[in-house]
């Protein structure tokens, strides 16, 4: 889950402990490691490759985009840096890049942005703060009723299949109804695990711990802590990698300007990518792989990002909107970003089968200007024109191909470990779609990033790490 927007029971995960324990579970590689090819400079290839690095392999880094960072990217949005793709440290207590901020002297304000201030249907209007708390309640209860509905629908059910009978068992009035089930699928589902709902799975939705001590955000922007961890690699911008030959003498990686030779390659694609079939391996990888990599997929979290000349939104002050528009999951959640960007700024996020379909048929100005009419629905009035938007498109962005990774029905957590293992002790993979338990999250591309360098041999990361002060 990247988008914890749900106050819940919180169950203590020692990520830490990981950095210096991964890699523990996965076998050594056989073959020396000579040289190292890294492709995709995320945040998962990155601290592979600073960790390589640090330990004194060589090792280089080829990234497709003209940028590093992938799906952490730090826009400048008329003089203010804005993140575009992932923005939050997810439980500052546990999550091993908060230390990481730490020794690197950034710093980062706590964001819990949990409570919907402002509430509104096209249908039903304004909800006051009662209707609202209770539709907190109810949405909340979801979440512990998880084991009666998986018990109920069965293995294939999907969390669609989980709302509508939770909903049937609730005698609650329509206008209550609609409140819950927007809180419950749009403002917690579609934002956080982000996929269509009928395509998740009842199963395993909810089964990633949750980290203690509340969301930070990075003053400066998320790309900072990027750009320092890649501080001195060799990183080959604009290199989209298009084959992977491996066989017992090693690897050789096709890219845009040539092939490359290594003994081994580690592979930080999202998901997306391998399912796209846009990486050619030879010989092709175990068909357990493929299947497991077709089983698993992204989800669609979008932002629009508007600034403005003044602040006018008093009720949603360092809080958030839920919106429930003429259609179906259009832009439900709206966010104040004004005190962390430093300037009137309102962050917009959308997913689920909306995105989907929104990113196929919309272009930039018809995306702002549907931001732009929920927020007057929001707000009950008209609204200034923007001085500044941005509108993202991680959903039909080749190198990404979706958001973050979620469990769809018929998948499972052993779909991910069946990704990450290494083929013919020559291809490596790591990224967030690669360890079920901290998925779809910046510090758990973090985590598989020291995995494979600890399990490619390397004993210290050379990455520092301080407490909070
Ligand atoms: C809108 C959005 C909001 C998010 N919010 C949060 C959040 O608040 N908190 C959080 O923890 N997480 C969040 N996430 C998730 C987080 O961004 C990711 O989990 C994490 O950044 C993934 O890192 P990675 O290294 O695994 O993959 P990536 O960052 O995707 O890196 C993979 C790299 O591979 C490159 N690549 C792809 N194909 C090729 C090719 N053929 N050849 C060479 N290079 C290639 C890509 O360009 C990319 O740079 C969010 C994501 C999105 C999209």
């Amino acid at each position: 889950m990247a988008y914890d927007a749900r106050m819940r029971s919180l169950l203590a995960l020692s990520v830490v402990a990981c950095l210096a324990a991964c890699g523990g579970g996965t076998p050594r590689p056989t073959h020396p490691v000579t040289r190292v090819v890294v492709v995709g400079a995320g945040m998962a290839g990155i601290t592979a490759a600073h960790a390589l690095d640090a330990a004194g392999y060589d090792v280089v880094v080829l990234e497709a985009r003209d940028r590093i960072g992938g799906r952490i990217h730090t826009v400048d949005l008329a003089g203010v840096p804005i993140d575009m793709g992932a923005a939050w440290l997810h439980g500052a207590r546990d999550n091993p890049l908060v230390g990481v901020a730490n020794a690197y002297g950034f710093t980062h304000v706590a964001d819990d942005v949990d409570d919907v201030a402002l509430a509104v249907s096209a249908v039903e209007g304004p909800f006051d703060d009662r209707e609202i708390a209770d539709a907190f309640t109810v949405a909340d209860r979801f979440f512990g009723r998880l084991p009666a509905l998986r018990r109920q629908l069965g293995p294939e059910a999907s969390v669609a299949d989980g709302s509508d009978a939770y909903f049937a068992d609730l005698a609650l009035t329509p206008r209550a109804t609609l409140l819950g089930r927007a809180m419950l699928e749009r403002s917690y589902l579609e934002l956080d695990y982000a996929a269509p709902l009928p395509l998740q799975s009842l199963r395993w939705v909810d089964e990633d711990p949750t980290l203690r001590g509340g969301d930070r955000i990075l003053l400066g922007g998320y790309g900072q802590l990027v750009e320092r961890l890649a501080e001195g690699l060799d990183i080959r911008l604009s290199e989209v990698v298009t084959r992977v030959v491996y066989d017992d003498q090693g690897v050789t990686v096709h890219s845009t300007s040539g092939a490359m030779s290594a003994s081994h390659v580690i592979l930080t694609v999202p998901i997306g990518v391998l399912r796209a079939g846009t990486i050619a391996f030879e010989p092709p990888l175990p068909e357990e792989k493929s299947a497991a990599i077709e089983r698993l997929d992204l989800a669609n979290l979008e932002k629009v990002v508007l600034r403005f000349e003044t602040f006018f939104w008093d009720e949603l002050e360092d809080n958030s909107g839920l919106v429930m528009s003429d259609v179906d999951g259009e832009m439900p959640g709206y966010y104040d970003l004004t005190s962390e960007a430093g300037a009137p700024t309102l962050v917009v996020l959308y997913g689920g089968d909306y995105a989907r379909s929104a990113q196929a048929t919309l272009n930039d100005e018809e995306l702002v200007a549907r931001a732009l009419a929920n927020l007057e629905l929001l707000l009950g009035r008209s609204v200034p024109t923007p001085s500044a938007t941005y509108v993202t498109h991680w959903t039909t962005d080749p190198f990404s191909r979706g958001s973050y990774s979620f469990i769809p029905v018929g998948a499972s957590p052993a779909d991910m470990d069946t990704l990450r293992a290494p083929v013919a002790d020559r291809v490596f993979f790591a990224g967030e779609g690669t360890r079920f338990r901290t998925s779809s999250t910046v510090h758990g591309a973090f985590l598989s990033g020291v995995e494979v360098a600890r399990t490619l041999g390397v004993a210290s990361t050379g990455i520092p790490t301080a407490p909070s002060r």
